[in-house]
């Protein structure tokens, strides 16, 4: 039961921000840079962020050559170039903000491995064409095609799989980690409040705002907040408080090695349509993806292993990005997207007094910082 002076001073707010991922984060840092005065408070239901953000590969990315043809079969021309320029404004925006040293923001080469396989090939007939429509957003030439012979010795993966290699010239890479904590200091130091082990459970609104219903585990009875807006920023998990979005949970499978004495590539890699992914870590390499591989059992929020997308990534590492090199794995884990029918983020106001900024698909470093700020805006425009 709550005391008198906890009800008095420790439970209303301006706004309430639900979710402290890149985007809630982002958006409770937007708020006070527009509205220092206003009291905000961001409720993360377990004791770290646990969805993405702090489990994701650290690409700083507009998408690859194959990733954007994907796009194009189930969105116009004029959406998918809506995307990169978000993420472009997006990656601009983290940057700024955060400072590129501490984030460890760096440009070290970002390519696409086109294997033997047709799909693939055929992807390099669209180079040029893609090259012209992104020209516009991008400033100048995407992407160069390169045979992989003429690279292996600076690469070194079996060229029994890799045919060519894609630069991107508008990608980069961060360290996912020295990202989330600059984002957690910036909330603090502008006064944003962070309550973790608050699971929200329901919202109910009303003719002044809302109510949050939290339940924690030290309390019996549950804690209800109040705020006059709330903003929903908890991605694959927003089912549970509104189950009619389209948001399909997507679970990623990743590993980092042990440091290794030889490896001669860096900068960041992707290969079929996104779906894997691998960068150099100083002497270590990150290791991602096969979602493709089991896609009905890896659209769940369960963060367990999936030992046959384990063992892919194995193979693949021992195989073709490693070849002949040991290693051994020093950390496996799991972080769970958001996607839909389309890649479209979903941001919008779902009622009088709450906004949502969700389905951040496998983007979320790139636009996060964006979306927060297009929310932020949202919610104070709802409070005015
Ligand atoms: C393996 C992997 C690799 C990725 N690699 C990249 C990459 O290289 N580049 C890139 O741009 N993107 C990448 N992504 C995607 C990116 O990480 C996400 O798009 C982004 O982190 C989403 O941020 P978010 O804040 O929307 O969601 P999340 O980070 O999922 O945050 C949502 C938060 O809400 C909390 N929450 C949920 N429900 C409740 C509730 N009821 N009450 C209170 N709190 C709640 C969760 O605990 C969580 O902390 C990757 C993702 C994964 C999983």
């Amino acid at each position: 039961m709550l005391s008198f002076w906890e009800k008095q001073s420790l439970i209303n707010y301006d706004i309430i921000i639900i979710g402290s991922g890149i985007v809630g984060l982002s958006t409770a840092i937007s708020i006070k840079e527009k509205s220092p005065g206003k009291r905000v408070m961001v409720l993360e239901r377990a004791v770290l962020p646990t969805g993405a953000s702090t489990k994701n590969a650290g690409f700083a990315c507009i998408g690859s050559l194959t990733e954007i043809l994907d796009d194009l079969k189930v969105m116009s021309a004029e959406e998918v170039l809506q995307l990169v320029a978000l993420r472009l404004s997006g990656l601009r925006k983290l940057k700024a903000r955060l400072g590129e040293s501490n984030i460890e923001y760096a440009e070290n080469g970002s390519w696409e491995l086109i294997r033997n396989e047709q799909s693939e090939l055929a992807a390099l007939n669209s180079l040029d064409d893609i090259n012209e429509k992104l020209k516009p957003v991008v400033g100048g030439k995407a992407f160069e095609c390169y045979p992989y012979k003429a690279k292996k010795a600076e690469f070194g993966f079996n060229d029994r799989y890799v045919e060519y290699v894609v630069k991107n010239n508008y990608e980069g890479e961060l360290n996912t980690g020295k990202m989330m904590r600059c984002l957690i200091d910036l909330c603090l130091a502008k006064g944003v409040e962070i309550k973790t082990g608050c699971n929200v459970v329901k919202i109910d609104e009303n003719e002044t705002g809302v109510s949050i219903i939290v339940s924690n585990s030290f309390s019996e009875t549950e804690i209800v907040f109040r705020a006059t807006q709330a903003g929903i920023c908890t991605n694959a998990f927003t089912g549970s408080l509104y189950p009619d979005l389209d948001i399909q949970p997507g679970r990623g499978q990743v590993l980092v090695t042990k440091p290794i004495s030889n490896v001669t590539f860096k900068g960041i890699y992707h290969f079929n349509k996104g779906f894997y992914y691998f960068r150099r870590l100083g002497d270590r390499v990150l290791f991602g993806g096969g979602r493709n591989l089991d896609i009905e059992t890896e659209r769940t929020t369960d963060f367990s292993a999936n030992e046959k997308i384990r063992k892919d990534l194995l193979d693949k590492l021992a195989d073709m990005i490693l070849p002949g090199q040991a290693f051994d794995v020093e950390d496996w884990w799991t972080g769970i997207m958001a996607f839909g029918a389309t890649k479209k983020p979903i941001l919008k106001r779902q009622s009088k007094s709450i906004s949502l900024g969700v389905r951040m698909g496998g983007m979320g470093v790139a636009i996060g910082s964006e979306i927060g700020e297009q929310l932020a805006e949202m919610i104070l425009n709802g409070l005015r």
